[in-house]
């Protein structure tokens, strides 16, 4: 594997300017683990061609990381460039997280006020209107009540893009590898003589369960196929930004907002309760306009938070103001320390921790070389320690000694987070407006 180390001469002193305003087309997979991209791990037990295709025309990051586990309050870090406890979603809705409150700034209200056509067209139940995450689309397409196959969703946005007159700033959401992974089952499956243990069934959540299958095999296979079959999503985007030329000159972001962990930790094939790699740890390609830096990695520390300033100043656009995140042009250093969280714990036989609330985050403040972790369980904080050259995939414990910075972020972390707890809210007032794009785009049968 070729490492390029840090970017160098082309990101620096360049004008970013375009001779026109680029597309930006952010391109999200929801529970994409970074070791199942074969852009970041050529020996990905899958395959996604296109988004390799991506990549082979931008720049990866091998070491990009979410702040948080969870779907909506990571997006919500994408959207705005801040940090969960300063957007306030520290939870999704259905948890009895907050929606994102409208006197915050985002990446499509941006957009939108230097003329930018701006839509969003999701998969996922989590990020429906409700959220938040609305502001500043023109389209908000997702379903109220119900997941969408990226397929799908990506023929109604390629119907929307394409007759696009003005630069657009577009969102794909795919939640094909988030579970219940029981959709990607083929007939095959129930041929194959898969392992059924009951003492590990309690190892899985109630979602995800396969009858009485604890076959770890199967659940990864079939999380692979959801994975698939989001890159095929991502193929038949790009198909239509080149079919309409479009392509070239856009800035084409993939990333996810978490992982999901298969069987490193007590819980299996489910995220939101743990900070460790296999959650937080995220793919995220930067294809920039004219393809500047085609074919080169990154291997800086970096954050989803990060992505708002880099796409604004590569479309010449003003930053969000006060925010957490960092560009990422220029070759220097990004983040000495990334902090992150869980979204809650469930107390479940097989995962003693504290139930609700902060007392129920899990936190983690990661370097590039420690990761220290502060575990939220029933008995009060416990803390530890794992070196990340010698152990990436944060498996062992160790003995390792973390700076004082690092010691001083998780101080200051668990201290904005264990000192408030997060009460469920009273039922959200549904946003009922649908606006007139979306109701014309329904008239012509774009919409379903
Ligand atoms: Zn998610």
């Amino acid at each position: 594997m070729i490492r390029y180390g840090l970017l160098t001469t082309w990101m620096v002193g360049c004008s970013w300017l375009e001779p026109a305003q680029p597309d930006v087309i952010l391109i999200t997979i929801d529970t994409l683990r970074a070791d199942h991209v074969q852009a970041l791990n050529p020996d990905a037990p899958v395959q996604t061609p296109n988004i390799s295709s991506i990549a082979k025309d931008g720049v990866v990051f091998t070491q990009a990381f979410s702040p948080i586990s969870v779907t909506a309050p990571a997006f919500a870090s994408v959207m705005t460039g801040l940090e969960p406890g300063r957007h306030g979603l520290l939870m999704n809705l259905f948890r009895g997280g907050d929606p994102l409150a409208s006197n915050i700034d985002t990446l499509a209200e941006q957009f939108s006020s230097a003329g930018y056509k701006t839509g969003a067209f999701i998969s996922g139940y989590t990020l429906r209107a409700d959220v938040g995450l609305r502001q500043g689309f023109d389209v908000y397409n997702a379903l109220p009540t119900q997941n969408r196959q990226g397929l799908k969703t990506a023929q109604v946005l390629n119907s929307w893009l394409s007759v696009q007159q003005k630069p657009t700033f577009t969102w794909f959401h795919s939640y094909d590898p988030h579970g219940p992974v029981h959709r990607w089952i083929r007939a095959a499956d129930s041929e194959v003589d898969w392992k059924r243990d009951p003492e590990k069934l309690s190892h899985f959540p109630q979602y995800q369960k396969i009858d009485d299958i604890t076959d770890v095999r199967l659940y990864q296979e079939l999380y692979g196929r959801g994975v698939e079959y989001a890159d095929r999503g991502v193929g038949s985007i790009l198909d239509m930004l080149k079919s309409i030329e479009r392509y070239e000159n856009a800035l084409v972001i993939v990333l996810s907002d978490h992982g999901e962990t298969f069987a490193e930790r007590e819980l299996w094939f489910d995220h939101g309760y743990s900070t460790h790699s296999e959650q937080l740890h995220v793919p995220m390609i930067i294809k920039y306009p004219g393809n500047r830096g085609a074919g080169s990695r990154d291997d800086r520390l970096v954050s989803l938070l990060d992505v708002a300033p880099t796409v604004l100043e590569v479309a010449g656009l003003p930053t969000l103001k006060g925010i957490d995140g960092k560009s990422l042009l220029g070759s220097e250093t990004v983040h000495e320390w990334l902090a992150g969280e869980s979204s809650h714990c469930k107390r479940v036989e097989v995962l003693p921790c504290s139930p609700h609330g902060g007392k129920g985050k899990e936190l983690v403040i990661r370097s590039s070389t420690v990761a220290m972790v502060d575990k939220a369980r029933d008995g009060g904080p416990s803390i530890e320690y794992y070196d990340r050259l010698k152990d990436p995939k944060e498996l062992v414990p160790g003995s390792v000694t973390p700076s004082a910075a690092i010691l001083t972020a998780m101080d200051d972390l668990r201290t904005a987070r264990r000192s408030r707890d997060y009460v469920p809210l009273p039922a959200l007032v549904p946003q009922q407006k649908e606006d007139i794009e979306t109701k014309r785009l329904r008239e012509l049968g774009y919409l379903e």
